[in-house]
């Protein structure tokens, strides 16, 4: 269930409960990346102390964890603590989100072989790629889904496959099953991809309503596709915003500083009252827009993925650790993340590093993954006593 607390006047930004499950989630909200259901160099312990209020993990890597004769996990949640296969792994009980396999179509079969990224890197453009043949070499997608082909390792995903695997990890959100395009691809093929995406939305919309009732707490988001292109993302978002899902996903590849652009297009078509989630971005500067615009949630590697190359964030900017050799200073002032609260100092963590110490990695994951859950909270914040747009303003010129 999805209540929204507050409107801002003067953006789309709001604040929100989304009640799961497994907890509630206050919006806007920052879903930290468990790939392999776990938080990579956290301890499941630790989780709670970055404030973390939900993760996402990965339907299409933790394939093969998920053993066969698991039952598909019966959702009463008469016992608030009651385990799913994914918090069992996870060591945690909080909300989860899974993805439902289809960014690995574009990541693992598209992105991996002609090396691009779902957002086409600062000066990039199109004509760089003009004559770099599109390899989709280990996968082949039909209307029935996609076989992968990936490192001798065969697999078929489809919305029947994607659906009962999600039932079976148990996250309190999952997403129907889509096709991420890439941001080279042209519109023809954007459009078959769209038409098949929704093909596959109204697929997993019915076997959801097919489930035992009792099985059906678990939230559905579907997902708006359209790749670059304006008509098909209004179309997309038109569509998908029509159908009964609890929430919607904004999925797909963006060109350069397209992805603000695709969210003004895209979600004045969904539905007001229900939970917006922009996939796989979150660098602060896109956070606050996708704030500023309308979104709920989102997810992203940056606080986890920086931290272990030792990327430590602040309020002034990120810096990098092996420059901060000889800094007998905090992490960042005034920081009460558990690193920090620790007198972790600059030089210190400095030294783990370069040590290779397990531990130098976790107190950069606690510091960043703190760091965006006490930004989201001072955002939250901001849209409740109605000062959004003077705290963005603020935040972005110290960065
Ligand atoms: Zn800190």
């Amino acid at each position: 269930m999805f209540k929204i607390l507050k409107k801002d006047k003067s953006t789309n930004a709001r604040t929100g409960i989304l009640i799961t499950p497994h907890g509630k989630i206050l919006t806007p909200a920052y879903t930290i990346v468990a790939t392999h259901a776990e938080i990579k160099c956290l301890k499941p312990q630790d989780i709670a102390k970055t404030n973390t209020q939900v993760v996402i993990s990965n339907t299409y890597h933790l394939w093969n964890f998920v053993p066969k004769q698991l039952p598909i996990y019966n959702f009463k949640f008469t016992n608030k603590n009651k385990k799913t296969f994914l918090l069992n792994k996870l060591g945690s009980n909080m909300p989860t989100m899974t993805d439902s396999g289809g960014f690995q179509v574009f990541s693992l079969g598209f992105g991996k072989e002609n090396k691009v990224g779902k957002i086409l890197k600062n000066g990039a453009n199109l004509r760089m790629y003009a004559n770099q043949q599109i390899k989709r070499q280990q996968i082949k997608i039909t209307d029935k889904g996609v076989f992968f082909n990936i490192d001798g390792q065969r697999r078929f995903l489809n919305p029947e496959i994607s659906m009962k695997l999600q039932e079976k990890l148990g996250a309190d959100i999952i997403f129907a099953f889509d096709e991420c395009t890439s941001p080279l691809d042209d519109f023809k093929y954007n459009k078959k991809a769209l038409e098949r995406t929704h093909r596959w939305a109204k697929k997993c919309l019915s076997l959801m309503a097919n489930r035992q009732s009792q099985d059906k707490q678990q939230m559905l988001f579907g997902i708006v596709q359209g790749g670059r292109f304006k008509s098909l993302r209004v179309k997309s978002a038109k569509f998908i915003g029509s159908l009964p899902f609890d929430g919607f996903g904004i999925g797909g590849s963006f060109g350069q500083n397209e992805m603000l652009k695709t969210l003004k297009i895209v979600i004045p078509h969904l539905p007001e009252e229900k939970p917006r989630h922009l996939l796989g971005i979150g660098k602060i500067r896109d956070v606050f827009n996708a704030v500023e615009n309308g979104v709920d949630s989102f997810d992203c590697v940056i606080p986890t993925r920086e931290a272990r190359h030792g990327r430590i964030y602040t309020r002034h900017g990120h810096y990098n650790i092996s420059k901060n050799r000889n800094k007998n200073i905090s992490l960042e002032k005034g920081c009460k993340c558990p690193a920090c609260k620790l007198n972790i100092s600059r030089s210190k963590l400095n030294a783990l590093f370069k040590a290779d110490l397990p531990r130098a990695q976790r107190f950069a994951t606690l510091h960043n993954v703190w760091f965006f859950n006490n930004l989201m909270k001072n955002i939250r914040a901001s849209i409740d006593r109605g000062s959004f747009k003077t705290f963005k303003k603020k935040f972005l010129s110290g960065i």
